[in-house]
C-alpha cells in the first residue's frame, strides 16, 4: 500500500455532536469549527465525501443546512445515526445511512449501546428505510467480545432488508475490544464470509490477501467536537486541532501518521496491511493485533 499522497482528504467526518448517556447529555461542535468546515465546502473545487457521524447528528438544527450546502456543491452525503432522534428525520439530500448494530438480542445491543430501548428503535428504523428509502443502506457491526458469533445472523438480516454489511472490530481500548486469541478467531472466520457485497475495514486482513479497506488517515479525516482532527472517530486522541484550514490539519496529520507507521514500514507486510489500525497502535508504533508483533505485546500499551 502507498502512503496516502492526497492533498486533501476525500472522505470528511465530522461529528455535529457528542452524547453521553445517563443523564443524557449533548455537546455541540463549535460554531468556529462548523464555520470553517462550511467555508471549505463550498470554496471547494474538489468533491468529495460528507459523513456525519458521532452523537446523533439528526439532533443538530444545522444538520439541514450543512447536508445540503454539500449536496450543492456535487458532494455525496452520508450520515451515520444511533437513531436517537425523536421525530423520524427529513432525508432529502442524504445519500447513505449507516444503522449500527450491536447484536441481535435486543438486551445485548442495548448494553453495548448504553441506551434502554435502542435495539427497538433501530430495527424499527431500519425496517421503515428497508421500504421507504432509496439510498445506499449501510449497517455496521462493531464486532467485540460479547457479539462475534452473530456475523452470519447479521448478514442474514442485511440480505433480508437490503443493507449492505460493514464489519468492523472494535479497537483495542474499547470496554468489549476483543482478547488477542478472540482477534485472531475472528480474523479467520471472516476470511471465509464472501467477498461481495460486504465490507470489512479490518487492515490486518490484508495479511491473509484481502483488500485493506480502512480509510482512516488515508482518504478520510475525522473532525470531533472541539475541532479535534484524527484518522477516524475511533483513534483514541487528536492528532492535532483544526486550527487554520481542513488541507492543513490534513497535512498535519499524514505528518504524524507517517511518523507513528516508521517502525511498520520497514516490515515486508506493510504494502498489505499499511501498518494496521492506527486505533490499535501501540507505543512503539504496530499494530497491537498483529501476528508479527509477539515481542512484548502484552506489555506494550
Ligand atoms: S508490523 Fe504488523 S502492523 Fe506493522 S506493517 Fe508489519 S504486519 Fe502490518
Ligand atoms: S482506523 Fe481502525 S477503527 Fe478506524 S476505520 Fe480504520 S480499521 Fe476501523
Amino acid at each position: 500500500m502507498q502512503e496516502a499522497n492526497l492533498n486533501r482528504p476525500f472522505i470528511l467526518a465530522l461529528a455535529l455532536n457528542e452524547l453521553s448517556m445517563s443523564p443524557l447529555r449533548t455537546k455541540s461542535l463549535s460554531n468556529q469549527v462548523y464555520r470553517c468546515v462550511c467555508d471549505y465546502i463550498e470554496s471547494s473545487n474538489d468533491k468529495g465525501v460528507l459523513v456525519l457521524t458521532g452523537g446523533e447528528p439528526f439532533l443538530d438544527l444545522r444538520f439541514g443546512e450543512i447536508i445540503s450546502l454539500a449536496r450543492s456543491r456535487g458532494w455525496l452525503t452520508s450520515v451515520d445515526t444511533p437513531c436517537m432522534f425523536q421525530e423520524r428525520p427529513l432525508l432529502d439530500d442524504v445519500q447513505q445511512i449507516r444503522l449500527r448494530l450491536f447484536s441481535l438480542n435486543p438486551e445485548l445491543h442495548n448494553q453495548i449501546a448504553g441506551e434502554e430501548g435502542s435495539f427497538q428503535k433501530t430495527m424499527a428504523f431500519g425496517e421503515w428505510l428497508a421500504s421507504n428509502y432509496p439510498g445506499e443502506k449501510i449497517l455496521i457491526f462493531p464486532v467485540c467480545r460479547e457479539n462475534f458469533g452473530e456475523t452470519v445472523a447479521v448478514l442474514d438480516w442485511c440480505r433480508r432488508f437490503s443493507f449492505t454489511p460493514n464489519i468492523f472490530i472494535v479497537p483495542r481500548q474499547h470496554e468489549y475490544a476483543l482478547d488477542v486469541q478472540a482477534y485472531h478467531r475472528v480474523l479467520k472466520e471472516l476470511c471465509r464470509l464472501p467477498l461481495t457485497d460486504i465490507i470489512i475495514d479490518v487492515p490486518l486482513l490484508g495479511l491473509m490477501g484481502w483488500p485493506n479497506l480502512c480509510p482512516g488517515g488515508r482518504l478520510a479525516m475525522f473532525i470531533g467536537v472541539e475541532g479535534e482532527v484524527k484518522p477516524c472517530p475511533h483513534f483514541p486522541y487528536p492528532l492535532c486541532w483544526l486550527e487554520e484550514d481542513i488541507p492543513g490539519a490534513w497535512k498535519t496529520m499524514q505528518e504524524k501518521i507517517a511518523v507513528m507507521n516508521e517502525a511498520c514500514r520497514l516490515c515486508e507486510h506493510f504494502s498489505i496491511c499499511g501498518g494496521g489500525c492506527p486505533a490499535n497502535k501501540t507505543a512503539s508504533g504496530k499494530d497491537y493485533y498483529c501476528p508479527y508483533c509477539f515481542s512484548g505485546r502484552m506489555s506494550e500499551k
